[in-house]
């Protein structure tokens, strides 16, 4: 006696197979199974096979900008400058990465980016911090050419410290020529995700935690801050404990490794292949209730600042009675960095 894995398929691209797993598997071993199954399937063509169309962008433009609050690793709360840039896909393909929905297909011209910066500038206030998000990594050359290294730093000498997005495998001493030409501090944010064995290879992110730890200490030892973002309820991984559990083990393993923050972020579909992954139920998105524990668990850690990503929140809401104040407590906790009494609602 067997049970069937579900199934399912656009055309030629098929994403799971009818796997037969013997009756007696238990639930966890199913579970196992499938996921190496899906490893083995994952691909650049199928996650592709699955987008919508991409936004219409102007490459002369960042495709938003902000002007928030975040506690520093001083412990001070300081305006923060984002401005995304709009740049040249990444080359990596993550199963859960939305942010190819702001990019150009082709390499990121020379000028676009400090053009970007200027025009962002004129629409923000000032700001002692600056992140630079580029919807992928700010050491690929093709995103954010490097003969525009100069001009960028010279728009961010008003800022004290600056902070830019980069993926691990490209950490290498090429990082010495920006740095060196900014007259701040420097941090860099990298996707750590999830440190669970079968789950990390399956997000197509071409990365493990050793990539992770390696380039974590070779931009310590340079003095350069390293922030970590962290998936909870990555595709693959159903279980709410677990992904609770996991989250927690990835953001301890992340500051093991150095970092001084890490982001909560909580996995939504939008980018075509994890709506099918949700159909098929190999996605599930976490309940507010989970990512109210993870956050208050990660912070008891007491081991560095803890960011929770509150952008979209209310789809990952079932009760409109409650939440808005639960939303904002997530958002006072951000700036307070400690964990406020829970909000009270009969649903
Ligand atoms: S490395 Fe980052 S930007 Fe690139 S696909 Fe993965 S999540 Fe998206
Ligand atoms: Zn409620």
């Amino acid at each position: 006696m067997y049970v069937k894995c579900r199934r399912f398929n656009r055309g030629e691209h098929e994403i799971a197979e009818n796997v037969i797993f013997p009756e007696t598997s238990s639930d966890s071993a199913i579970s196992t199974i499938r996921i190496f199954f899906l490893i083995k399937n994952i691909s650049n063509t199928i996650i592709e096979s699955y987008r919508p169309a991409k936004e219409k962008i102007d490459v002369m433009r960042p495709y938003a900008w902000l002007h928030e609050e975040e506690v520093q690793k001083d412990g001070i709360l300081k305006k923060v400058n984002t401005i995304f840039l709009t740049n040249r896909e990444c080359p990596f393909k993550c199963t859960m990465c939305d942010l190819w929905r702001h990019t150009l297909d082709k390499p990121t011209p020379r000028g676009a980016i400090p053009a970007q910066i200027e025009f962002a500038h004129q629409q923000l206030p000032y700001a002692p911090v600056v992140k630079l998000y580029n919807s992928g990594n700010f050491f690929d050359g093709k995103a954010i050419p490097k003969s525009d290294y100069n001009s960028i730093a010279y728009l961010l000498r008003g800022y004290n410290h600056v902070i830019v997005e980069n993926h691990p495998k490209l950490t290498g001493p090429f990082i010495d020529e920006f740095r060196l030409s900014l007259n701040s501090t420097f941090e860099i944010a990298m996707g750590l995700e999830t440190i669970h064995p079968e789950v990390l290879p399956a997000l197509n992110k071409q990365v493990t935690k050793e990539d992770f730890l390696n380039a974590s200490e070779f931009l310590i030892k340079k003095g350069i801050d390293v922030r970590a973002f962290i998936l909870l309820n990555p595709p693959f991984l159903l279980d709410e404990n677990e992904n609770i559990e996991w989250c927690i083990k990835s953001a301890e393993y992340a500051f093991d490794c150095g970092v001084t923050a890490c982001t909560i972020i909580p996995v939504r579909e939008g980018n075509g292949i994890m709506e099918k992954l949700r159909e098929s139920g190999q996605f599930i998105p976490p309940r507010f209730k989970a990512i109210e524990s993870t956050f208050d668990r990660i912070l008891q850690l007491n081991k560095g600042r803890v960011f929770c990503d509150t952008w979209d929140l209310e789809k990952f809401s079932t009760c409109v009675n409650c939440f808005d104040e639960r939303k904002n407590r997530l958002i006072k906790m951000n700036v307070e960095q400690r964990i406020l009494p829970r909000i009270v609602c009969t649903c």
